[in-house]
């Protein structure tokens, strides 16, 4: 199937840079959040990055003008109905996700393509829950997608090879590298990489070093562009948290239980970068570790 226009649903960091890169790409995108404010402030961070593109010389202007024209925002679910493909990239919550679908099915041309961008959450059970497994998939980008060259594809127990090689070409079209991975959870990138940074976490849990003595280790002493604290800053430390429960779920075995600091921080509302407090404090010019 040729895909030429393209639902994302949440307008957060990841619908937001999906939304950018799809309509660079020359797909277009309409954008749906649950209030217009996300919207706005979606549609402004992406006129933000395609600036700073503007400014690096990677793009024209006419180009970031081109782009910014083809994503319409929206707060009603039924607008992306005559879409050829839809990427939910909403809250990490399974009770979301399904809620959303149940809104959006109705609306649902057949021949729409229904993906979700979920770090962790099994697609085959997502899909369950639609009237089209078989043209449901998982289409994980990552984090900043505008800079992230990869896309993990997964496919669900149900998903058909045309569903699968649709996808594959608009990753293709996007520039940007698939690998796929099985549907067991977290895949691969974060079934790698949570188990880390969980563990940097337990690091700090226990004593053995302080924010900034861990992320100094992993940057000079593994090569780390970031250290894994300030990884998980940038992420969200719900969303990390979110991926160790599925983990933790999904595999039973206890060396995915998340440490109860990172459990605590997301209690108390540090979230990251994205509530401006995490494992780092981001109030003041610069960042200043929390412990
Ligand atoms: P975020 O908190 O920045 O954004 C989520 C957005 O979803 C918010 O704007 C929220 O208002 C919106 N939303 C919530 N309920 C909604 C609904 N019913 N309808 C429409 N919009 C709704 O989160 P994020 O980091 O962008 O993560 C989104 C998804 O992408 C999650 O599934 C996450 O696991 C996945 N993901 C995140 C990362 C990452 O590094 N943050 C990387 C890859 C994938």
């Amino acid at each position: 199937m040729n895909v030429q226009k393209i639902g994302v649903v949440g307008a957060g960091q990841m619908g937001n840079g999906i939304a950018h890169v799809m309509a660079l790409a020359g797909f277009d995108v309409v954008m749906n959040d649950v209030s217009q404010d996300a919207i706005d402030r979606g549609r402004l961070i992406v006129s933000g990055n395609l600036d700073r593109q503007v400014q690096r010389g990677k793009i024209t202007q006419d180009a970031k003008e081109a782009a910014l024209a083809r994503i319409t925002g929206t707060l009603a679910l039924p607008d992306l109905g005559q879409t050829d493909l839809v990427i939910e990239a909403a809250t990490e919550r399974e009770t979301v996700k399904t809620a959303i679908f149940e809104d959006l099915l109705p609306h649902l041309a057949p021949h729409t393509i229904l993906t979700s961008n979920t770090s962790s959450i099994s697609i085959t059970r997502l899909a369950s829950r639609t009237d089209r497994p078989e043209k449901f998939m998982g289409f994980h980008f990552m984090n900043p997608v505008p800079i992230m060259q990869l896309v993990e594809l997964i496919r669900g127990i149900a998903t058909d090879e045309p569903t699968f090689k649709s996808c594959y070409a608009v990753v293709e079209k996007l520039g940007k590298t698939a690998a796929t991975a099985e549907d067991f959870p977290a895949f691969i990138v974060n079934r790698i990489l949570m188990p880390m940074i969980n563990e940097a976490i337990y690091t700090l849990y226990e004593g053995v070093g302080n924010v900034q003595s861990i992320d100094t280790s992993l940057k000079l002493g593994a090569n780390h562009p970031m250290g894994p604290l300030e990884l998980a800053d940038f992420i969200g430390l719900d969303t990390c948290l979110a991926i160790m429960n599925v983990l933790h779920d999904g595999l039973a075995d206890t060396k995915y239980r998340p440490c109860p600091l990172l459990t605590k921080y997301v209690e108390a509302g540090w979230l990251g970068r994205k509530s401006q407090r995490g494992f780092y404090d981001y109030r003041g010019d610069t960042p200043i570790p929390t412990r």
